[in-house]
């Protein structure tokens, strides 16, 4: 890239298809936020949604609601919604529970489909509720054990044999931002005759995703990070349809029933991907992702990629450029195509001046051991606001306000 100028930036702004969308988002004065693949922002539609549905739905409707304003269907209802981001046909996503949960749910079905098999793998590096989840369902199975990826260098080929039932892997490492090879590496874990699970908590939303054209068994990703869907959010499962009628999960609660309302004394699983849901869903937090979920409606995810690789390449130009002097090292893949939308730094100082930058508007995170993450969602961050992002880590290495010791105290949530 050549050198970026202020004007060249702002001329990549006025001809981005995408800028329209940034005025439906809520951000606070003066912020520049690149933490959207944490918490995603509000749209400016969820406060008359959930105003709406808390107000005329609950108010007034009370249990009628459950059938008058489409509470009950509302995990398929919004699992439709979701389809086309995730290049699902219809009725094979639904929206339930949190991502840990749905991880659990699927390490199970993928087991009892490959009965036999006894062996999970992932990723050593993982995201820690996929590895600990991973941990929790071979509790009470002394039969069951787990490969890591990574572990003494092991990789794919490795780890593969007959012995494997369930392959589980993120799409988008939530550290590095590298982005993998879904279609190649799904169909290497099904010629050893394993089933593919995709965690897709840093893509779904933000990368173009093809689960059904890559033949992908399983997946689950959250919707509070790209989809902003709001905090604590459900999470959404997929499950191919050729696996449907044999879809066998653990926590058989009476939504993943084939009769709820019959009140059989056993449990009977939906034949569809509802066998995937177990009880009662927190409807009003549904319907933030809901109004969300609108504002995405029909946004092409090509364009969003295409300006996401513009930003994060931006990201890195400038920071090399402006900030060379001061030890930054570049912890994502430098090329854009195999990068997420994510750019990670990392500093011997990382913790306090991302504090520090925080304290300056420009919201990102910090992961140990000395990781700086920063998240550029297309549909509300302009070039510019990455030339803002730069030109602030400058000001505050230049001046060294990263010292001010409040910098280095440590809050819970990091
Ligand atoms: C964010 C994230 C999760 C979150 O799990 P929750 O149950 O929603 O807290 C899980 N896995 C990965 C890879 C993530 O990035």
């Amino acid at each position: 890239m050549t050198a970026p100028s202020l004007a060249s930036v702002r001329a990549l702004d006025a001809a981005d298809p995408l800028a329209a969308f940034k005025a439906q988002f809520e951000m606070p004065e003066s912020t520049i936020y690149l933490d959207g693949n944490s918490l995603g922002p509000m749209t400016k539609s969820v406060p008359e949604e959930m105003a709406r549905a808390v107000r005329e739905e609950w108010g007034q409707g009370l249990i009628s609601s459950w059938n008058a304003a489409g509470w009950w269907e509302l995990p398929l209802t919004l699992g439709r919604k979701l389809g086309p981001i995730l290049g699902a046909a219809d009725g094979q996503v639904v929206v339930s529970d949190s991502t840990s949960v749905n991880i659990y749910k699927t390490l199970q079905a993928g087991l009892a489909m490959r009965p036999g098999r006894p062996v999970i793998v992932t990723e050593g590096g993982g995201f820690p509720t996929d590895l600990y989840i991973t941990e929790g369902a071979m509790q009470g199975r002394p039969d069951l054990s787990r490969r890591l990826l990574g572990e003494n260098g092991a990789d794919l080929d490795a780890v593969l044999d007959d012995d494997v039932a369930v392959v589980l892997l993120s799409h988008v490492d939530y550290r590095t931002g590298e982005l993998f090879d879904m279609a190649g590496i799904t169909a290497r874990v099904q010629a050893a005759g394993a089933i593919m699970i995709w965690d897709l908590c840093h893509s779904a939303g933000i990368v173009p995703v093809a689960l059904d054209a890559c033949n992908v068994d399983l997946a689950i990703g959250c919707t509070y990070k790209y989809l902003n869907g709001g905090p604590g959010s459900q999470s959404w499962i997929y499950a191919a349809e050729r696996h449907h009628g044999n879809i066998r999960q653990p926590l058989s609660g009476w939504w993943g029933h084939a009769a709820p309302f019959a009140f059989e004394q056993s449990y009977r699983p939906e034949p569809g991907i509802k066998a995937f849901l177990c009880g009662s869903q927190a409807i009003l937090s549904m319907r933030a992702l809901s109004a969300s979920l609108d504002v995405m409606d029909g946004v092409d995810l090509n364009q969003v990629r295409t300006k996401s690789m513009q930003l994060t390449d931006l990201f890195i130009t400038l920071v090399e450029q402006k900030c060379a002097e001061y030890g930054f090292g570049l912890f994502s893949p430098r090329d854009a195509a195999r990068r997420g939308s994510q750019v990670a730094l990392t500093h011997e100082d990382g913790y306090a001046i991302v504090q520090a930058l925080i304290a300056r508007g420009v919201v990102g995170d910090f992961r140990m051991p000395n990781i700086l993450r920063f998240g550029f969602a297309p549909l509300y961050i302009s070039h510019e606001d990455v030339w803002n992002a730069v030109a602030i880590l400058k000001d505050i290495m230049d001046g060294g306000a990263w010292r001010a010791p409040e910098f280095a105290v440590r809050a819970a949530v990091t």
